[in-house]
């Protein structure tokens, strides 16, 4: 009994040692936020995290602090040049084994027995490791003479100032990297100051175990994913598709886990839309593709998938239908002679003056004004509809008597605003909900960044200006209706 209440213990604590950390982390390296996220989130989830950028910009020492925090963890460093060789990261050859004929490394304090590894210019790797270290990232197994062993390795930190050429045949290297982080120098002043002044070292001592590692992985299988998550998906996949960028499904079949591995670490028990913008580090493969599928995310984040663009341009386009209608009827010239109305007697000189009556009198009948001459001296006048004696004074006639108000054209636009209307209320109304629901989600979500945050709470904000617009365009058509 007891030893199952610690267990529960130690998992409820998980989540608050994992934000400590985080805290920790953040304030020790300034700007470097979405990276430390993104390190630690590959570490639980056993992805490898690229950083390119200049040197200098603290890639390695944050790599080493993330496995001094990782407790009972080893560490890997090394520098790599064109002529690195397999002994200087694998291994050297064991001098007993050679004797027995067999060709074995001595792996102690080297690669393949890291828990966390950081290859500093890891493209500079030539053909004569290419291959074992592939193997490692990629199966976390490595060959030692005969013998396949497996390999502790949680992730693999890589750092380039710059992308691999194409034609360097290192594809496969970038592809291994499913976290790819962009590092610039330290941006704002303050920032820089602080970086200057430091002394490197924090008080601070909050660790994370790899069994806790173990019990994150185990429950991101049991983590569930929100419909509307899996809707984002199937956008992102329709706009790369649109883009002609092509992601393997193993590639996102990984990002899902991850995204489960950093709910079930936050002892969530789903994946909502608030994770979205985690995938801005993994589904770009050139840098050009960054700033585009951000924002995509950020909106994809904000709206639970619902487009208003369509529901904007719907609005604008009954208001500019209305507007086409209000010139041609504004331009409703004088009837050549009037028109008389059979049951009372009225007469009328303009299309205005006829659909006003119409509109107090809808019962009323109308006389077609040539009807005296086209049936002689006595006629039996055939009494007509507004809408029936429109349209012979339009098409039998030639006038131009086109008139919004009054007639089928009218109940056209009505019936139109009423649609709109009933999209935009229900639109309304989720948003509304989501706000608030959303910003809770975000401020609870410990793997986002406050810019990620801000950008996400302002396109909202956007949105929310957007349907303030469609709103006032509803208004104008309704008056312009009511004339
Ligand atoms: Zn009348």
């Amino acid at each position: 009994m007891s030893g199952g209440h610690v267990q529960t213990d130690e998992v409820k604590g998980f989540p608050d040692r994992l934000g400590a950390l985080m805290v920790e982390l953040r304030e020790q390296f300034v700007e470097r936020e979405e990276e430390i996220a993104g390190a630690l989130l590959a570490m639980l989830s056993g992805e490898h995290v690229l950083f390119i950028g200049p040197p200098g910009t603290a890639k390695s020492q944050m790599a080493k602090v993330m496995c001094e925090r990782l407790r009972g963890g080893s560490f890997y460093y090394y520098l790599l040049t064109r002529f690195t060789s397999p002994e200087e990261v694998f291994g050297p050859l064991s001098l007993s084994s050679l004797q027995r004929d067999e060709f074995r490394r001595r792996t102690e304090g080297y690669l393949p027995q890291a828990n966390i590894a950081f290859l500093d210019e890891i493209f500079k790797a030539n053909s004569s490791i290419l291959n074992s270290l592939l193997t490692i990232l990629n199966e976390r197994r490595f060959h030692n003479g005969n013998e396949v062993v497996g390999v502790p390795i949680l992730s693999v930190y890589g750092a380039s100032n710059e992308l691999p050429n194409e034609e360097e045949g290192l594809a496969a290297l970038y592809d291994r990297f499913l976290y790819r982080f962009f590092i610039t120098n330290v941006q704002d002043e303050g920032n820089f100051l602080k970086v200057l002044t430091s002394t490197n070292g924090t008080s601070a001592n909050t660790t994370i175990g790899l069994e806790d590692i173990e019990r994150v992985k185990s429950g991101a299988l049991s983590v569930k994913v929100d419909d509307d998550v899996l809707q984002a998906y199937l956008s992102l996949r329709k706009h790369f598709r649109s883009q002609s960028v092509y992601i393997s499904d193993r590639r996102w079949n990984k990002t899902l886990l991850v995204m489960r591995t950093a709910a079930a670490a936050m002892g969530r028990e789903n994946v909502d839309l608030s994770f979205l913008p985690l995938l801005q580090h993994m589904l770009w493969d050139k840098p050009e593709q960054k700033e585009g599928l951000r924002s995509l995310l950020i909106d994809l984040t904000s709206s639970g998938g619902v487009d208003l663009r369509r529901l904007q341009s719907s609005s604008e386009e009954l208001l500019s239908l209305l507007a086409k209608a209000k010139q041609h009827s504004a331009s409703d010239v004088q009837f050549p002679r009037p028109v008389c109305c059979y049951d009372c007697g009225s007469t009328f000189m303009s299309a205005k003056e006829l659909c006003r009556h119409g509109e107090s009198f809808p019962k009323h009948l109308y006389m077609d004004p040539y009807a005296r001459e086209a049936q002689g001296v006595n006629p039996s006048y055939r009494k007509f509809e507004l809408s029936e004696l429109m349209h012979v004074l339009e098409n039998v006639r030639g006038w131009k008597v086109t008139c919004l108000r009054g007639g089928a054209e009218q109940r056209l636009y009505a019936r139109e605003l009423q649609d709109l209307r009933t999209v935009y209320e229900k639109v309304r109304g989720a948003h509304e909900m989501e706000r608030g629901d959303l910003r809770k989600r975000l401020d609870g979500n410990i793997w986002l960044s406050k810019r990620d945050r801000q950008d996400i709470l302002a396109r909202q904000d956007r949105r929310l200006e957007s349907m303030a617009e469609i709103e006032r365009s509803l208004k104008e058509v309704e008056a312009e209706l009511k004339g």
